[in-house]
C-alpha cells in the first residue's frame, strides 16, 4: 500500500523529486506515530513523509505539512487526542509531496480552509498540472508574513533558496519555536532539489540570514525527524558554510567530496553531522556522512556550472570508486 502512495506520487512529481521515497531500504517509510508534545499548545506528528506540526490557536489548529496523500485521516485521528477544534489552516514549508499530500483532506472538513504558502512555492504548485485544490494557496507572502494575532501569532520568513527556492521558516513566537522544513532533516545536510530551484550553493547564506534575522527561538522542529535546538541551527548554518567552502577549495586542489568530508570529519562540533550511523527509520534516505558526500558532489557540479545529476546517488565523473563510463548506475552512494 505504501509502495502504491509512493509509486504515485512519482507519477505525479517527476522522478527526481520523488527518487528520495523510491529507495525504500528494509521497509520504506516509517509510518504515523502517536502526536508528541513539543511545548505547551505545539505537538508533532511523527511518519509517513515529513513531520506534521500541530498548533492549537484559540481560533483552531494550525497544521504545519500534511505528510504524503491519504494520511488526512489519521494525522485527524492523532490531533483529536488533544483537541476537539476544527483545523483552521495549513500552512506548508515548502511544496514537496510528502508536505502537502493530504492538505486536500483538511480542505474537504472545512471549505474555508485557509492554505499559507510562500510565493515561488505557489509558483511550483501553480506550474504542477496534478496539484489538488487543497495544495492551493489562498494567502501567499514574498519574505515576510505574520497570521494570527496576540499569543497565537505565526511568523513566516523566506529567506532564499536552499532546499527549494520557496522554504518558508515558521516562528512561533509564543513559544519560542519554529519549524524549518526540509532545510534542515534528520540533523544532517539538506537534500537539494535543483528542479523546484534548490541550491547548495545558496544555501549557506540563506541559512545564516535565518539566523542572523529570526530572534528568540530555542526549539526548531526539523523537517523530518528530530526537534532541535536554536543553538544547534548556528552551528548547523555554519557546517553548510563550510561544507560549500571546503568543495570550493577540494576543487581548487584537484581534490573531491571525500576530502571535504575529511575536513568536515575534522571538527568535533560537526560530529553528529558528518556521522557514519545509519539512524532508526531513516533507511530510505542515508546517512549524515553520506550526505555530506552528495551535497559536496552536488556543489562541485553547481559550481562549475554543470547540471546537477547527483544530488540523490551517483559519482562525478572520474571521482574515486566510481565506476568504470559504460557500467550500469549504482543505487548508492
Ligand atoms: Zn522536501
Amino acid at each position: 500500500m505504501k509502495r502504491a502512495i509512493v509509486l504515485s506520487t512519482i507519477a505525479a512529481v517527476g522522478l527526481a523529486t520523488a527518487a528520495l521515497y523510491a529507495q525504500p531500504r528494509g521497509g520504506g517509510l516509517p509510518p504515523i506515530e502517536k502526536i508528541q508534545p513539543v511545548k505547551g499548545n505545539l505537538y508533532k506528528i511523527f511518519g509517513a513523509g515529513g513531520n506534521t506540526t500541530v498548533f492549537v490557536s484559540s481560533k483552531g489548529v494550525v497544521l504545519v505539512d500534511t505528510k504524503l496523500a491519504n494520511n488526512g485521516q489519521q494525522i485527524l485521528d492523532q490531533v483529536r487526542t488533544v483537541t476537539d477544534k476544527p483545523v483552521i489552516m495549513v500552512i506548508n514549508t515548502h511544496v514537496h509531496p510528502d508536505h502537502n499530500g493530504s492538505n486536500q483532506f483538511f480542505k474537504d472538513q472545512n471549505a474555508r480552509l485557509e492554505v499559507v504558502l510562500q510565493d515561488n512555492s505557489a509558483a511550483l504548485v501553480a506550474k504542477n498540472r496534478t496539484s489538488t485544490d487543497g495544495q492551493k494557496p489562498t494567502r501567499t507572502y514574498k519574505d515576510r508574513l505574520s497570521v494570527l494575532s496576540g499569543k497565537d501569532r505565526i511568523d513566516l520568513y523566506y529567506f532564499g533558496a536552499g532546499h527549494t527556492n520557496g522554504d518558508s521558516f515558521v516562528v512561533f513566537p509564543a513559544l519560542r519555536a519554529m519549524c524549518i522544513g526540509d532545510l534542515m532533516a534528520w540533523n544532517m545536510a539538506p537534500l537539494i532539489d535543483p528542479g523546484s530551484g534548490g541550491s547548495v550553493v545558496a544555501l549557506p547564506d540563506t541559512l545564516e540570514k535565518a539566523v542572523k534575522g529570526i530572534k528568540g527561538v530555542d526549539l526548531v522542529i526539523e523537517g523530518h525527524g528530530f526537534v532541535n535546538s536554536w543553538a544547534n541551527i548556528v552551528t548547523y548554518a555554519r557546517f553548510n558554510r563550510d561544507l560549500l567552502e571546503e568543495s570550493r577549495k577540494a576543487m581548487a586542489a584537484g581534490g573531491w567530496p571525500k576530502d571535504v568530508l575529511a575536513a568536515l570529519k575534522a571538527k568535533p562540533e560537526y560530529r553528529l553531522l558528518t556521522q557514519d550511523k545509519m539512524l532508526p527509520g531513516l533507511e530510505y534516505g542515508g546517512t549524515a556522512s553520506g550526505r555530506v558526500l552528495i551535497n559536496a558532489r552536488v556543489a562541485f557540479q553547481e559550481l562549475r556550472g554543470q547540471p546537477i545529476t547527483t544530488n540523490f546517488a551517483g559519482f562525478l565523473p572520474g571521482e574515486p570508486g566510481a565506476p568504470p563510463p559504460g557500467s550500469p548506475r549504482p543505487g548508492g552512494n
